[in-house]
């Protein structure tokens, strides 16, 4: 589906100009390794990531959609339900799925050397939001093609999950300023970038937590949720206590990083 391709490549575009712009004009925490030392690595991931997942994936969960749709398969598509509640129903249990998933790539340590990559950088700003090494991605993408095939998600579903989880991420990543009476009322119904980098502490108890990426909902639901970061946002350090090198920040060193060291949450 070239449209589709075309539609995210926008979608990403936007929202990381809109996030970049924000950032600039009202940061949240001044960065310690920079934009210019992060953003070639976490940008270039991007587009790897996106060569990987086309040449070793056949199929990706919106193109599989449209055959589960075709074909009437999947738990939901056996359901006589109107077609809203099918589409409302598929997106909450997609995204409740992403945050089983995230749990599991923190608890799992085959898993976590992956996505440590993520949890690696030295700041937490817009472009963290797709730093993500291309085995975790290709793992998520088998995982999301396994939900849309047994769920039976409808494809308009599939497409709005995949813009608004990409869309999401960027968001909460970002380096920026929301007044905090706003952000209390925000984050009942959204991750806002406050509450997600509770999730980048250096502090282990605090890197376990907050692990939702669109709906907050489940992080309260089961009990992984913290407010506040102990040191405040100007206080807290963003990353791993083993990672502090910010020599370590190019793209072949975090390809290989799941690699060469075993170091813990
Ligand atoms: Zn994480």
């Amino acid at each position: 589906m070239p449209d589709e391709t075309t539609f995210r490549l926008l979608l990403f575009g936007a929202v990381l100009l809109v996030m970049a712009l924000w950032e600039k004009a009202a940061p949240r925490r001044p960065l310690l390794a920079g934009r210019r030392q992060r953003w070639p690595a976490n940008l270039s991931l991007v587009v790897v990531n996106t060569i990987v997942v086309r040449l070793l994936l056949p199929v990706l969960p919106v193109g599989l959609a449209v055959m589960v749709e075709y074909r009437g398969t999947g738990l939901l598509q056996t359901l006589t339900l109107p077609f809203w509640l099918k589409v409302t129903l598929a997106l909450v249990v997609l995204d409740l799925i992403i945050y089983l998933q995230h749990v599991l790539f923190h608890y799992l340590p085959l898993l976590w050397r992956l996505h440590r990559v993520h949890h690696t950088d030295l700041d937490i700003d817009v472009t963290t939001g797709n730093r993500f090494h291309p085995l975790e991605i290709v793992i998520s993408m088998l995982i999301k093609l396994a939900a849309v095939a047994l769920l039976g998600a409808p494809a308009l579903a599939v497409v709005i999950f995949e813009a608004v989880l990409n869309a999401a991420a960027q968001f909460n990543h970002g380096n920026v300023s929301i007044p905090l009476q706003l952000d209390r009322w925000l984050r009942l119904l959204v991750v806002t970038p406050d509450m997600h980098r509770v999730h980048h502490s250096i502090i282990p108890r605090e890197t376990n937590s907050n692990f939702g990426f669109n709906i907050p909902l489940w992080d309260r639901l089961f009990g992984t949720y913290r407010p506040q970061p102990e040191l405040g946002h100007a206080g807290m350090t963003i990353g791993l206590k083993e990672y502090r090198d910010p020599a370590q920040l190019t793209l072949p060193r975090l390809l290989i990083q799941p690699f060469v060291s075993s170091a813990g949450r």
